[in-house]
């Protein structure tokens, strides 16, 4: 039984599941656009680090879930992963939006769960020991580096001009098959005098966008929207696009910055096919385009509400 068994996603997804999704992706038809869908990558773009460098508020993708944030005079990284494959095993297919070389000095990193698209250890090695670095209660050791805060669900941590608070993900943790949810998992509330940020982690859809957005005034919503297919499987952890943007909407942010997308192959739709689905989304209701932000890898967006 793991520790927190009882806040993870239900019906959990085991092994015997793992092999149906193997073996069934075979039959499953792919859409006609698939090849051409899975040939897009995120663009790349230059001039991310100078942005970070400056000191005014902005956002960078780095790729994946791992956002650079420039607020309260801080940089805070999220998810931080660097690595060219995860655990060398699926490779990264776009190069991260600025190198770690290039990264300015990185004051905090947000871990939202043990994952290891999320948590890996190979970049969390390279980065700073004089960086807080902030998990869901049960990670610190795992770290190894001298000041590591836990936090449970709605705890909160504040450092100079920033708080920072752990919020509900419907999602669930697991390094090897012997620790499932003996951790906890989560997505995180970053309150700055410039604004309110929020990373969801990996979440499925669920009512704590609606409790999350009761509870704070978010301007940016990082929402991942890739990672979904089959949705049979993926449907307890991973939202899709669709689910992302309700989920915007029921958090009432002010806008929503993409990821977890482009970076590396996980699920079985095509690369390149969540921002096209996010867009018709988009499209099709009317929603005003300058709250969508599919932004490329390094591209630096100022954070002003
Ligand atoms: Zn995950």
């Amino acid at each position: 039984m793991g520790r927190f068994d009882e806040r993870a996603t239900q019906p959990g997804r085991g092994p015997r599941d793992m092999v149906r999704w193997k073996l069934g992706r075979k039959r499953d038809p792919r859409p006609d656009d698939f090849k051409a869908l899975d040939a897009v990558r995120p663009g790349v773009h230059a001039g991310g680090a100078a942005a970070l460098a400056s000191g005014d508020p902005v956002a960078v993708w780095i790729g994946h879930a791992t956002w650079a944030l420039r607020l309260g005079g801080k940089l805070v990284v999220t998810d931080p992963i660097w690595s060219s494959s995860i655990s060398g095993v699926v490779p990264r297919l776009v190069e991260p939006g600025v190198s770690l070389a290039d990264m300015p000095p990185i004051d905090v990193v947000l871990v939202t769960h043990d994952h290891r698209d999320h948590m890996d250890l190979p970049t969390l090695g390279k980065l700073p020991e004089t960086a807080t670095y902030i998990v869901p209660i049960g990670n610190a050791a795992r770290l190894k580096k001298p000041n590591v805060v836990e936090l449970d669900w709605w705890q909160t941590h504040t450092l100079g001009d920033l708080a920072i608070t752990l919020v509900p993900a419907r999602h669930w943790s697991m390094r090897a098959p012997w620790n499932r949810n003996d951790t906890l998992w989560g997505g995180y509330i970053i309150e700055s005098p410039q604004g309110v940020a929020y990373h969801a982690g990996d979440t499925a859809w669920g009512e704590h966008f609606t409790e999350i957005g009761a509870r704070f005034a978010i301007d940016w919503a990082m929402l991942p929207i890739g990672g979904y297919a089959p949705r049979w499987f993926m449907e307890p952890q991973h939202v899709d696009p669709s689910e992302a943007a309700r989920g915007f909407a029921a958090l009432g942010a002010r806008y929503l910055l993409a990821m977890h997308w482009g970076t590396f192959r996980l699920t079985d739709e095509a690369v390149g096919e969540p921002p096209a689905r996010l867009r018709a989304y988009w499209t099709e209701r009317a929603l005003d385009p300058s709250r969508l932000w599919l932004l490329d890898v390094g591209e630096p967006r100022a954070l002003i509400r």
